[in-house]
């Protein structure tokens, strides 16, 4: 089991939020926009879709 992390660089505005706030490291940032690069590290405690203000991360189970 594990969990699909998903940043629309559309809305995301570099603020670097949720790779402070992600326990596992799953993000990085790239060219002033987060990337998911980590997403098998994933714990799916949504921490990051909480403190994202730009409503840019999924994080769905698969
Ligand atoms: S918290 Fe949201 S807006 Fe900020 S870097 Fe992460 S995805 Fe982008
Ligand atoms: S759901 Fe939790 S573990 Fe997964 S990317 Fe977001 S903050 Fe990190």
């Amino acid at each position: 089991m594990g969990y699909n992390v998903t940043v629309d660089t559309d809305k995301c505005v570099g603020c670097g939020e949720c790779a402070d706030v992600c326990p596992v490291d799953v993000y990085e940032m790239k060219d002033g926009k987060s990337e998911p690069s980590n997403a098998e590290e994933c714990l799916g405690c949504e921490s990051c879709v909480e403190v994202c203000e730009h409503s840019a991360i999924t994080v769905e189970e698969n």
